[in-house]
């Protein structure tokens, strides 16, 4: 429980949004969830939980749910998505996940999202559907109180606000900006928005499992659980939902969609499947398209890192696709917006006094602002090597047919490249190793581990040195100055994972 609470506006009920409010709530701070949908989004498709996501869902108290609505991944099978022909079947070793500390789940988006949304009115927060934000309004001298509840603790008089387009004017504290890639707060807080095309199409659909378990075509999928299909620039995957009784797929096409045809703001839209290009998908992955009566699509945008997540003199925080917008259906998409707000909420909690929220909330700019990155930069090279054209992905298929002979271990960060002991890499394994080492290592991140981290290496320090500098308590602004020129000296530097 934070000693002092806040009033919080958070603009978005998408993943981040909803995981925001819930970890804030539950620390007690007064929390309003705007939306500007009439109701939670209900499109058909899947996302990825990897290890150190579920870690966040269990810390809430969320792993029996998680349990009862997704299913778990302990198989990889890769194939060709031309032949659908195994080139490689991996079995995660349990030490793995144990590693980790957490579990590899595959749940359905709408499922994902009502589980968070019911937590939310669980814990407390105030969720209003209908309520687009039309304008961010800086806070001012002559802000009249909040409306949303009295007294702010923050800034009396001066919090931020933001006008909803029915007119209504709302104040607090702290708005979050949870607002997807093209968010309203973003240009406010960081100014670089713009955004290159990729020329990639993400489609993601469900399936029902019986559908799939009484055909025969597809008896190895059956069989052998998860399965990843590569081909030429394009890749494809499919794992079971909702506690194996559905199929969820996942398509990545190169296609030149025009302009106007990349949906509402938050660039997803349902399609019908016969929209897909089927040239070149093998008999499986036809089977999926022609189960699945609508997809759920989005065109990919490569978009630059911010450098400001938060703007604490006006009162506003980035997180999830505004702070750092992913490739579509990227597998850490859930665990940046899950790990933004364990840290946000982990920092927050030590909150005494008005004057140190600019601290924390640089903090959590600095924690997030090394972390996020890493993920993505994990999923452009994922999505490459899924992908490889011509002699490269020959290559890759000959490198993993060879791993595969070699009974190569899945707990490579524990073993040698290629299973034999000398890590030469003379059956191509050594860039696999490094591939799965790189994986362990992002999946091994505890982010309110990180964030508590940060709170005694460096927080408890500043606490100390502004009592004595003001033994009062009532540390001003300009020890925020001093700590935005340190950032580089020292806050950077934090190592951010303990794998
Ligand atoms: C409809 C939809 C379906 C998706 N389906 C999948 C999927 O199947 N698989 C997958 O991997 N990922 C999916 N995603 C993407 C995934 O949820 C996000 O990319 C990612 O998890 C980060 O979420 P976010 O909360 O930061 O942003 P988003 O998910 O984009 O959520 C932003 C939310 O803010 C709301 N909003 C925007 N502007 C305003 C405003 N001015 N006022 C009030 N509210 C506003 C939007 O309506 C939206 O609900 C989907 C996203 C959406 C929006």
């Amino acid at each position: 429980m934070a000693p002092l609470k806040l009033d919080i506006l958070i603009v978005g009920a998408g993943m981040a949004g909803l995981a925001s409010a819930c970890a804030l709530a539950s620390d007690g701070h007064r929390v309003r969830l705007l939306e500007a949908a009439p109701e939670l989004s209900n499109m058909g498709g899947a996302i990825r939980l990897p290890p150190n996501a579920v870690k966040v869902l269990m810390d809430w108290g969320l792993h029996g749910k998680l349990q009862g609505q997704s299913s778990i991944i302990l198989t990889t099978t890769f194939c060709d998505l031309r032949t659908g022909e195994v080139i490689k079947h991996t079995e995660w070793q349990s030490d793995v996940f144990k590693d980790s500390g957490g579990e590899f789940h595959m749940i359905g988006h709408r499922d994902l999202c009502q589980m968070l949304y019911a937590h939310a009115l669980f814990v407390g927060v105030n969720i209003s559907f209908n309520s687009k934000v039309v304008a961010i309004i800086p806070p001012s001298e002559s802000t009249p109180t909040s409306s949303l509840v009295t007294p702010r603790n923050v800034r009396p008089n001066a919090g931020p606000s933001v006008r909803l387009s029915t007119g209504e004017t709302l104040h607090a504290d702290l708005i979050i900006g949870a607002d997807g890639s093209n968010s309203i707060l973003r240009p406010i807080v960081d100014r670089r928005t713009s955004q290159i095309y990729t020329g990639t199409t993400m489609y993601t659909g469900i399936v029902d499992a019986e559908s799939v378990e009484n055909n025969p075509r597809m008896k190895d999928i059956v069989e052998l659980g998860y399965r990843i299909w590569m081909g030429e620039r394009c890749y494809a995957m499919a794992p079971r939902v909702q506690n194996t009784k559905e199929y969820a797929f996942h398509l990545a096409q190169i296609e030149d969609l025009p302009e106007n045809e990349h949906g509402a703001s938050s660039g997803w839209r349902v399609v019908p499947s016969t929209n897909v290009r089927r040239d070149g998908l093998n008999t499986q992955l036809q089977f999926f398209l022609d189960s699945a009566p609508t997809l759920t699509r989005a065109r990919c945008f490569e978009h630059p890192s911010v450098e400001d997540w938060v703007d604490p003199s006006r009162g506003f925080v980035l997180i999830g696709q505004a702070a750092h917008p992913m490739l579509p259906c990227a597998m850490h998409q859930s665990s940046d917006c899950l790990e933004s707000a364990s840290v946000l909420s982990t920092l927050l909690s030590h909150l005494r006094k008005p004057s140190q929220l600019s601290s924390l909330l640089y903090a959590y700019e600095d924690l997030r602002a090394s972390r996020a990155p890493q993920l993505s930069s994990f999923e452009l090279l994922n999505r490459s090597w899924l992908s490889l054209p011509g002699a490269l992905g020959v290559a890759r298929n000959e490198d993993m047919r060879a791993a595969a002979v070699k009974s190569y271990s899945a707990r490579p960060w524990a073993e040698n490249a290629n299973g034999d002991g000398d890590n030469d890499g003379d059956d191509g394994g050594q860039d696999l190793a490094k591939h799965w080492a790189e994986i362990a290592w992002l999946w091994g991140y505890d982010a309110g581990e990180d964030a508590e981290d940060w709170w005694i290496k460096w927080g408890v320090l500043r606490e100390r040195a502004t009592l004595e500098e003001n033994p009062d308590g009532n540390g001003g602004t300009c020890r925020l100055h001093g700590y935005r020129a340190e950032r580089g000296h020292g806050f950077l530097s934090i190592p951010v994972s303990r794998v």
